[in-house]
């Protein structure tokens, strides 16, 4: 499948520095910063710096270097956020009917209430 790379996305203005962000840890190849809308007491969003819009975007074409700092900086940012514990849900949302909303693969680190089922049941 082709993988066409936006760089007008916002996540890529907020690599660039055009927009601000709330950064929790920044690595050589990876950002992670707060969701401007958190939808539970933790919501942090972990990015690649590099061009991918999916995860599997990501994992087919990053660097091997890429796939382990990104990879290591989520298990870090759970470190730091103290939600090993207690629990937390990953969530990487893909294309139309993943509902992704910006084209840059983040993956959604919430935590710090009861998160419910995983998904809803279809209307
Ligand atoms: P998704 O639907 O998986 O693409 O999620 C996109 C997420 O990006 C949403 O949770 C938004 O609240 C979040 N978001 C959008 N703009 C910003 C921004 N400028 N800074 C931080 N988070 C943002």
């Amino acid at each position: 499948m082709a993988h066409t790379y936006d760089p007008e996305n916002i996540f890529a203005k907020i690599l660039r520095g055009e927009l601000p962000n709330k950064t929790v840890l920044e690595t050589a190849h990876t950002l992670a910063f707060h969701d401007i809308y958190p939808q539970a007491p933790v919501h942090v969003l972990v990015i690649p710096k590099g061009p991918y819009v999916s995860y599997d975007h990501f994992a087919a074409e990053a660097s091997d270097a890429e796939v382990l700092d990104y990879t290591r900086t989520i298990s870090k940012v759970c470190e730091m956020l103290e939600v090993g514990e207690k629990g937390f849900r990953l969530i990487s949302n893909a294309g139309e009917l993943g509902v992704q909303e910006v084209p840059h693969l983040h993956v959604h680190i919430l935590s710090g209430r009861p998160l419910g089922r995983m998904l809803n049941p279809p209307a």
